[in-house]
């Protein structure tokens, strides 16, 4: 079998681990433990999936593998981790996404994610990870509850990934923290995230394609007007209740026989279709055009409605295309949120809070080694054959670990060989000598 050096794990760790050279340190020079192997250790706690902080910390007894394997030299302990990531800034971390699909695209592999033609599906989500009554940071959001009298501290992300209809892996690329923005007392919200984010896509992406897939919130022309100005085209959702004016245009133009319907059927399943071209999104934003599509799926009794608008222009040949992209939309919550969440990751579990970055440290540390776990399911296939043998996520990051905690490694390479095709072992011969 052969497997590209820098799609494999081992090549994908050395370039985080470059990476976090780069981050800036700003402790005094007489450092017992230097900032690359604070950040490495931080993503080795989650591409080993480890539980707590303190599992992590158990590995220091035997510390030979996180030495061979992830290239960490001096190990903090989970107090130590905490200090030193509580003070760095988490967009150093952010140019690590872009090395993950640069390498991809270098292999030629993130070609397996584009749709229709030359572009990239981008879901793009908001997504709560904490919650607390009692630990908070200057960071946090918070809202008072008159009632109870108490003030409830939270953390959300907005997470975008580039997803395809017809693939499991999704590729992360760098969140964007919901948190009380410096210097300000007031709380920040998803709306705002959204500026931030595409403003950062574009300067680490100038010229990819990407058509951003999102829900009804965020079809609004404020947001839409954002989209063009960042040269990015959209799939976004609409809803009756949300979108009054639209709907009653819309419908008020089919009774006038102004908008297309019509139906195919595929594998038993009945589609059906109706859109129409050209239409204001809202009364209070002529200005905004946009073009409709409504959607029915009929399977087996059962009725699915969906409806979105697009800058596309709608034909009935791309209908079927562009309701599949628009329904990949589900993949940020499904393949992303719900992994970290359930799959491994502990996606809400408390590492650490901190006073000032950590929480958002962690979440991106986090994002940043499910990227490279969705790298290597993508485009390396020794981590294929390894979880094709074990048959489940679940029980490859067990394996994983119980290998790292017995035995000394000399790679990752290695581990999934190991998994894969099982350990070569040495025939002992015992001689009777007497
Ligand atoms: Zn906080």
């Amino acid at each position: 079998m052969k497997v590209r050096k820098h799609l494999s794990a081992d090549g994908l760790f050395k370039m985080v681990r470059n990476g976090f050279k780069q981050v800036n340190d700003h402790r005094p020079t007489n450092i017992e433990i230097p900032l690359a192997d604070a950040l490495m250790s931080g993503f080795a706690l989650f591409s080993l999936k480890d539980p707590s902080l303190l599992a992590f910390d158990k590995r220091r007894q035997t510390p030979e593998n996180l030495k061979q394997v992830y290239g960490i030299n001096r190990i903090p302990s989970d107090t130590q981790m905490r200090t030193i990531l509580d003070d760095v800034n988490p967009e150093g971390i952010r140019p690590l996404f872009k090395r993950v699909l640069q390498q991809l695209q270098r292999g030629k592999e993130l070609e397996k994610m584009r749709y229709m033609g030359r572009y990239y599906l981008l879901s793009l989500d908001g997504t709560g990870y904490f919650k607390s009554e009692k630990v908070h940071c200057d960071n946090c959001l918070e809202k008072y509850y008159k009632r109870s009298g108490k003030t409830i501290y939270t953390h959300q992300m907005l997470g975008g990934a580039i997803v395809h209809p017809e693939r499991r892996e999704v590729i992360p690329l760098a969140p964007e923290a919901i948190i009380k923005q410096d210097g300000t007392k007031k709380n920040d919200c998803e709306r705002n995230a959204g500026k931030r984010f595409l403003e950062k896509l574009r300067q680490d992406h100038p010229r990819l394609p990407f058509i951003v897939i999102e829900d009804a919130l965020s079809a609004n022309a404020p947001h839409i007007r954002e989209l063009k100005r960042h040269n990015l085209r959209f799939i976004l959702g609409v809803k009756p209740g949300d979108h009054t004016y639209l709907f009653d245009h819309i419908s008020q133009a089919d009774k006038a026989g102004q908008s297309r319907h019509f139906e195919i059927e595929k594998d038993g399943v009945r589609h059906r279709f109706h859109f129409m071209n050209n239409v204001p999104l809202n009364e209070s934003n002529a200005d905004v055009r946009v073009n409709f599509l409504e959607y029915w799926e009929i399977k087996s009794g059962k009725t699915q409605h969906f409806s979105w608008v697009t800058d596309f222009t709608i034909t009935c040949k791309n209908a079927f295309t562009l309701m599949r992209g628009g329904r990949a939309r589900w993949k940020i919550e499904n393949e992303t949120f719900n992994t970290l969440k359930n799959q491994g990751y502990h996606f809400e579990h408390n590492f650490g809070h901190g006073e000032q970055h950590l929480s958002v440290v962690f979440a991106s540390l986090m994002m940043l080694a499910f990227a490279v776990d969705q790298a290597q399911q993508l485009a390396c296939r020794l981590f294929q054959a390894a979880w094709a043998k074990v048959g489940s996520k679940r029980s490859l990051w067990e394996k994983l670990r119980a290998i790292f905690n017995e035995l000394p490694m000399d790679s990752m390479t290695m581990i999934w060989r190991a998994i894969a095709f099982g350990f070569h072992v040495e025939r002992v011969i015992i001689h009777d000598t007497s």
